[in-house]
């Protein structure tokens, strides 16, 4: 579903590559924790996936396709495939939870009469039944990080990106959240999520792919993310 042949990104010749001689193929369906410190990668590896940034050396296939023979007009197509999760939520601050979610359809030219059905089920399954109508300031990071997630998946994406979803939230609402992840990876879609809390790591027992300045340092089927990851880097 995403293969990273011998890849390696430079943003700046005097520094460090911020990825380096990457090869790594996440499956269809499967669930891939990237973990790492902060400045190991992780964040680069997700806007190379969705083509905001480019290879320096080798490539990246998403779906069979090289993205660097994906021509610019089709990169929107590309993202369509693609529910991205970010940190900060990132909702439309004066859209209802709603609005938010009906407007990732509008984009892609849904009619209002589909837009009316899906929305609701969508809020459903990330458990914000009921709460459609209210402004993102209206809701707790949780839920407004559920309204996050609905908007990425209500296009039914193959691939769902998430960058430290749980970063700005409190353990018990992460492992809420991390239930949505689960429930929605059962369903057949992809997701990578980028983290580096190893309490939710530890409990999911999924693959960890470990990056350092750069590089795969581990890929592990039920792995464990533990200790001080700093301490270990040096
Ligand atoms: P992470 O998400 O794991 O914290 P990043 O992918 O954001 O890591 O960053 C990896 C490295 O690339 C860091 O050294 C960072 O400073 C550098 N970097 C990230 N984005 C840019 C950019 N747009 N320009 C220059 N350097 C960047
Ligand atoms: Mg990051």
């Amino acid at each position: 579903m995403i293969r990273f042949d011998n890849f390696t990104k430079i943003y700046d010749q005097k520094s460090r590559p911020a990825l380096q001689s990457v090869s790594l193929e996440v499956n269809r369906s499967e669930f891939v924790f990237l973990v790492g410190a902060s400045g190991s990668g992780k964040s680069t590896f997700i806007r190379l996936v969705l083509k905001e940034e480019s290879a320096s050396l080798g490539a990246v296939h998403v779906a069979g396709r090289n993205v660097a023979d994906i021509a610019g007009w089709r990169v929107p197509r590309l993202r369509r495939g693609i529910g991205v999760v970010f940190q900060d939520f990132r909702l439309l601050p004066n859209k209802t939870a709603f609005a938010n979610v009906a407007f990732a359809m509008q984009v892609t030219g849904k009619s209002r009469a589909v837009i009316r059905e899906t929305v609701p089920d969508v809020l459903r399954i990330v458990g914000l039944e009921g709460k459609g109508n209210r402004m993102p300031h209206e809701l707790s990071g949780g839920e407004q990080q559920r309204v996050g997630i609905a908007r990425a998946i209500v296009n039914k994406p193959a691939i769902l990106l998430a960058d430290e979803p749980t970063g700005n939230l409190d353990p018990t609402t992460s492992m809420g959240i991390m239930n949505i992840l689960e429930h929605i990876n059962r369903n057949g879609t992809t997701v990578v999520m980028a983290t580096h809390d190893n309490t939710i790591v530890n409990s999911l027992r999924k693959r960890v792919v470990e990056l350092r300045h750069g590089r795969v340092v581990r890929d592990e089927a039920q792995g464990i993310y533990g200790g001080d990851i700093r301490a270990a880097a040096g």
